[in-house]
């Protein structure tokens, strides 16, 4: 045990001497006040504490204490509804303890050590097993069945494992290694934050998440297991977008980190988020969620560790077979944490002051969202997807931490203050937006849902792009000096836009659409644009086909019934036949 001794405080940096014995990563106690810290640098005996409390009244020559251990998380039940700050403290029961205001040094275990919750084995005594197979199950919450995972380190042959009501602390079981070594089991089990959770193999990103939002699943797909990246303007409906990948990005569990937003931000998603009801479901998301939240009264640094805490609370899970989706926000603030505590070190400032390594840490982050093998006996797959908010400064994203998350993410989704200002929501700008993935999960698109989807992705893509351009035409020479064929294009680009990009969160069927549905969606839009661009040929007049009823009536298919769309489209494709073939009659009959 050293007997360190503050030499210097620096705000949420403690440089204690005579600490030879502690290691890099260690977890310290730092003053009488026994306030949380971790060794983030070390020179001889010089350790550099990046302290996750308030330090102020420290002074020097009071103790600073190492653990001998890294920063770690307790996993098991229990995690599931949660609010826990960035170093997994529960904020509910220090709330009931201390009052508003977080108390020093206040040692509050993560997970509650009464409750007790009924574990039944699945496997019986005499089994082998290995790290990560699962030992048996708890019913966490109403919705979601927590799978007891022998830790990555252990394996052997199961003594005994009882059926029964258990706190995370009891003894569950007994194992036995080769050596004939008896270890007990619990429900528990911890696990350091900064090291990546094992798994067997890492499998290529080709299963889509399905969000049930067009503008995502249509043109820009994240895989399971991909990582993307959204910024957040203010106002553009970053909030109301997360939460509806919350609530029906198909994810079995949502690990949702708050990085500190402006002012009280925090607070809204802490009473926001419990608020949300699961609709596939009907109960609380919280049943399925855990929240991270660093709220404004606690120092950065804790912020640098919550997204650590988030992810390898994510790994757990995704190690269960789960698909698991972690959101973060925002990894600004987080990177601003960062360049804090780089500061502090007196590092060689990089770029705006961030420190140099601030891309190869993000990277590191990004690197633990995937699809994956898990360590468990049978091939089980388990999938963690990363979406990460960013928050330029003035919304410009050619700063430092955009620039960097750019490089590492696969997916951008472009929000934009002008569209959400000209009220089209989701406010993602399908001209900056982009997904890597989308080739990659073009085949399954094409096998699973239908073999024209991405046939029909690429002609809306072209066609909003062509609408771009004419735009630029139309702004210098008007309307009217665009050809007939160009004007269609325009109109369809628009109902692209209208029809199938925009999309309300609140309205009961259209806040999701099936996979099945945008696919007919996109080919009434297509097929109105193919038909009347041969229509024009055949003598037809553009504003009477810019002006046809059938477009209402695709416009209307959003709104549609999931069990009525088979019928539907095959009304509004008679319709569109009908009034095509009328509206070249009527030019032939002049
Ligand atoms: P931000 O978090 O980026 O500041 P919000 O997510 O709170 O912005 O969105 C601001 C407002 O925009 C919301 O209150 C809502 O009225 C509207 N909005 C955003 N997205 C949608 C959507 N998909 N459907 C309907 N309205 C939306």
């Amino acid at each position: 045990m050293s007997n360190g001794k503050i030499l210097k405080v620096s705000g949420p940096l403690v440089v204690a001497e005579n600490m030879r014995d502690a290691n890099m990563f260690d977890v310290v106690r730092v003053s009488e006040h026994r306030l949380i810290g971790e060794i983030i640098e070390m020179h001889g005996d010089k350790a550099s504490v990046q302290v996750y409390e308030e330090t102020s009244g420290l002074g020097t020559g009071e103790p600073v204490e190492s653990t001998g251990a890294p920063l770690s998380v307790e996993l098991g039940p229990g995690l599931l509804g949660s609010i826990f700050d960035g170093i997994q403290r529960p904020l509910e029961e220090i709330r009931k303890v201390t009052g508003n205001n977080l108390a020093r040094g206040i040692e509050i275990p993560a997970l509650d050590r009464e409750k007790k919750w009924h574990f039944v084995p699945s496997i019986s005594a005499n089994s082998k097993v290995e790290a990560g197979d699962v030992l048996g199950t708890v019913q966490e919450t109403s919705v979601v069945l927590h799978k007891v995972l022998l830790p990555p380190d252990v394996s052997g042959t199961i003594e005994e494992l009882f059926e029964g009501d258990y706190t995370i602390t009891d003894t569950i079981g007994i194992i036995i290694n080769e050596r004939g070594e008896k270890t007990a089991l619990t429900l528990m089990q911890k696990w350091p934050v900064r090291k990546g959770r094992p798994y067997k193999k890492k499998l290529a990103p080709d299963l889509p998440l399905i969000t049930g939002q067009r503008v995502i699943d249509a043109l820009f797909p994240i895989a399971k297991g991909g990582v993307a990246a959204i910024p957040g303007p203010f106002g553009s409906g970053k909030t109301v977008t997360q939460h509806q990948l919350a609530k029906w990005a198909q994810a079995d569990i949502v690990v949702y980190i708050g990085c500190g937003e402006r002012g009280n931000e925090m607070t809204d998603v802490l009473t926001e988020f419990p608020q949300l009801i699961d609709p596939n479901t009907g109960k609380s998301l919280m049943e399925r969620t855990v929240l991270i939240a660093n709220t404004s009264d606690m120092p950065v640094a804790a912020r640098e560790a919550s997204i650590y805490t988030g992810v390898t609370i994510a790994e757990y899970f995704r190690d269960m077979g789960y698909s698991v989706a972690l959101m973060a926000d925002s990894t600004s603030r987080w990177a601003e944490a960062l360049r804090e505590m780089s500061g502090r070190l007196e590092e060689m400032p990089g770029e705006e002051g961030y420190p140099a390594y601030l891309g190869s840490r993000l990277a590191q982050f990004y690197e633990r969202a995937g699809r994956v093998i898990t360590l468990q006996g049978k091939e089980t797959e388990g999938s963690l997807s990363i979406i990460g908010a960013v928050s330029p400064p003035g919304g410009d994203i050619s700063e430092p931490v955009s620039q960097a998350t750019l490089r590492i993410v696969k997916v951008f989704w472009g929000l934009d203050s002008a569209l959400a200002y000209k009220r089209h929501f989701p406010a993602i700008n399908w001209l900056t937006s982009y997904s890597l993935y989308a080739d990659s999960l073009g085949d399954w698109f094409d096998k699973n849902v239908s073999g024209d989807w991405t046939n029909l992705r690429a002609r809306f893509m072209a066609l909003l792009s062509d609408e771009a351009a004419l735009e630029e035409i139309v702004k210098l020479v008007g309307m009217d000096a665009l050809s007939a064929p160009d004007r269609l294009k325009m109109e369809t680009a628009r109902s692209i836009r209208e029809d199938f990009l925009h999309q309300l969160a609140y309205h009961e069927v259209d806040t999701y659409t099936t996979l099945k549905k945008q696919n007919y969606l996109m080919k009434l839009i297509i097929e109105y644009y193919d038909r009347a661009l041969e229509a024009l040929s055949a003598g037809a007049d553009i504003e009477e086909l810019a002006s046809l009823p059938v477009r209402e009536s695709i416009g209307r298919f959003k709104y549609v019934r999931q069990e009525d769309i088979d019928i539907e489209l095959e009304k509004i494709q008679q319709q569109l036949v009908r009034e095509i073939a009328n509206s070249v009659n009527k030019r032939e009959e002049q």
